[in-house]
């Protein structure tokens, strides 16, 4: 990830009358980096998008892009931006090459080598001499992001771009976008509600909840709650007994459920709690790691932040 902020929205708000859609958001997001939105539907995302992008107006606070201030430096601060917010605006019955051609024609300088470029990018190379009407929901998807990266961009903002993808499509999608942040080194802004993809394509990830921004998690902190919320799940005949071993020995938390302990660690201390165990003549009739679904762990950010608690799990 490089050290250039290309995107800085500092303390926005947006309000629709009286309804406030966009509350004090800040965030920024650096040259190669992934930032992934995300928070349930009518959370904020789409408007803040629209706000980057100029398409509604910011009540307050302020976006720049690549230094460029929304509004008042709007043109620069656009041509820093690629988009695809909502469905693009295709011609079904031209094909995939036509209908980039025509959006290249749109700017003054976007070469035939820009577009090739883009297409092959995108994995559209061998499809773009068919007609758009033949193409499936994620080639259509791949085409409108050809579409928005046509004038290189060093921002590219896409709303909710995995939304009715298969999970082939949607592993498509991630691998070129990982190759536009990561080797072409372009901002991207995602949405999504999907926490597990979001956790597979992004390197920072923004939790948004009622127009705020509740948290901003690295993956690595992400990953770090997610493997904090396991549990190794031991069946024994003695469950009061063995749970005091555990506590006494090995100094973790643990719960009791019927014939189960419920230890509060990682699957590495599956062989030091057996050993302990055994040691004491308790008998072990089975083992499992159990762990929280991400998006029990999302609602508990969500959850915790809203009630003012600065936990997360
Ligand atoms: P979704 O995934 O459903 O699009 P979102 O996170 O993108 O959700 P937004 O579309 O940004 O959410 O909506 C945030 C809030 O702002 C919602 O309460 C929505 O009803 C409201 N809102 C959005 N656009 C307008 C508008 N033009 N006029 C009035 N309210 C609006």
């Amino acid at each position: 990830m490089g050290n250039k902020i290309v995107l800085d929205v500092s303390n926005v708000t947006k309000s629709f009358g009286n309804r406030v859609a966009v509350n004090n958001v800040s965030f920024t997001i650096r040259e190669g980096e992934i930032f992934g939105f995300l928070g349930p539907n009518g959370a904020g995302k789409t408007t803040t998008m629209k706000m980057i992008c100029g398409l509604t107006s910011i009540t307050k606070g302020q976006i720049r892009v690549c230094n460029y201030d929304i509004p008042k430096d709007q043109e620069k601060a656009l041509s820093y931006i690629g988009a695809l917010i909502e469905n693009p605006l295709m011609y079904p019955n031209m094909t995939g090459w036509d209908n980039l051609k025509y959006y290249a024609s749109l700017y003054n300088n976007v070469s035939i080598k820009d577009i090739k470029k883009y297409a092959k990018i995108v994995g559209l190379e061998a499809r773009l001499k068919d007609k758009l009407k033949t193409y499936s929901l994620g080639m259509k998807q791949r085409l409108g992001i050809a579409q928005a990266l046509l004038h290189s961009p060093k921002l590219l903002v896409l709303d909710e771009p995995l939304s009715g993808l298969d999970p082939n499509g949607v592993k498509e999608m991630r691998d070129f976008l990982k190759i536009l942040a990561h080797e072409y080194k372009i901002a991207i802004l995602i949405s999504s509600h999907m926490l597990s993809d979001m956790e597979q394509i992004c390197d920072t990830i923004g939790i948004i909840n009622n127009g705020q921004l509740l948290e901003i998690k690295s993956i690595t902190s992400l990953r770090e709650t997610i493997e904090g919320a396991k549990r190794i799940q031991v069946k024994v005949d003695y469950p009061n007994f063995a749970g005091k071993i555990i506590v006494n020995e090995m100094r973790l938390k643990v719960d009791l459920a019927g014939n189960r302990v419920l230890v509060y660690t990682s699957e590495d201390k599956i062989s030091e709690i057996t050993q302990k165990l055994v040691g004491y003549g308790i008998n072990i009739f089975g083992i499992e790691v159990a762990t929280k679904s991400l998006e029990q762990i999302f609602l508990e950010i969500i959850n915790n932040k809203t009630k003012g608690k600065t936990n997360i799990v």
